[in-house]
C-alpha cells in the first residue's frame, strides 16, 4: 500500500512537472496553427466569390460581406493561430461597414494584427467543398489573391476544392463550406 502511495504520489509530481514544462512551451512556441470554416447559402441573384475570384456560376453566396467564404475560413485559421478571436468579432454582420465589403480586406486586416502581434505566416491551406461548378480551373488565380492580400508568395497558399458527392447541403448544391488551416511563427525579436 505504501509503495502505491509513493508511485501515485510520483506520478502525480511527474504530471505536474510535464504540465508546467507544456504552459511555458506554449507562451515561448516558436510555431502555432489555427483552424477555421465556414457555410453559406448558396442563392440565385448574388455573386460566387471564393479567395477573391468571382467564380461564372447561377447561383452566388448569401452574405452581409462579399460571401467569400474561403477568406472568412482562412481569416479564423489566421487569427485562431494567435488566439486573436474570431471574425465575427472584428468584422461584426451586422456594421454596415462591411455590408458586400470585400473579404479580400478582411485578409489584408488580419495580416496586420498578426503583423503588430509579431507573427509572420508559414503557410495556409484550404479545402472548398462545393458541388457546383468544379473550381480547378480558377485555383491558381484564387492562390495568387489570397497570397497578393496575404503578403505571401503563391507557393505559401493551398486551396483545394472538393464535391459533396450528392450528399448534404453541399451536395445538394445549396451551400459552400470552406475549412482552413494556418501556420505562423513569432518574428526574431
Ligand atoms: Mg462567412
Amino acid at each position: 500500500m505504501a509503495i502505491r502511495k509513493e508511485l501515485a504520489k510520483r506520478s502525480g509530481a511527474a504530471r505536474r512537472s510535464a504540465a508546467s514544462q507544456s504552459s511555458s512551451f506554449a507562451l515561448s512556441s516558436e510555431f502555432r496553427v489555427g483552424i477555421g470554416n465556414d457555410i453559406h447559402r448558396l442563392a440565385t441573384g448574388r455573386k460566387l466569390i471564393l479567395g477573391g475570384v468571382r467564380i461564372p456560376f447561377d447561383k452566388g453566396s448569401v452574405g452581409h460581406s462579399d460571401g467569400d467564404a474561403l477568406a472568412h475560413a482562412l481569416c479564423d485559421a489566421l487569427l485562431g493561430a494567435a488566439a486573436l478571436g474570431d471574425i465575427g468579432r472584428h468584422f461584426p454582420d451586422t456594421s454596415p461597414k462591411w455590408k458586400n465589403a470585400s473579404s479580400l480586406t478582411f485578409l489584408r486586416h488580419v495580416r496586420q494584427l498578426l503583423d503588430a502581434a509579431g507573427y509572420a505566416i508559414v503557410n495556409v491551406d484550404g479545402t472548398v467543398d462545393l458541388e457546383h461548378p468544379k473550381l480547378a480551373p480558377f485555383i491558381p488565380r484564387i492562390r495568387r489573391k489570397i497570397a497578393a492580400a496575404l503578403g505571401m508568395k503563391p507557393e505559401g497558399v493551398s486551396v483545394k476544392a472538393k464535391s459533396g458527392e450528392g450528399l448534404d447541403a453541399v451536395g445538394r448544391g445549396e451551400a459552400v463550406r470552406p475549412e482552413a488551416v494556418a501556420k505562423m511563427r513569432a518574428r526574431a525579436t
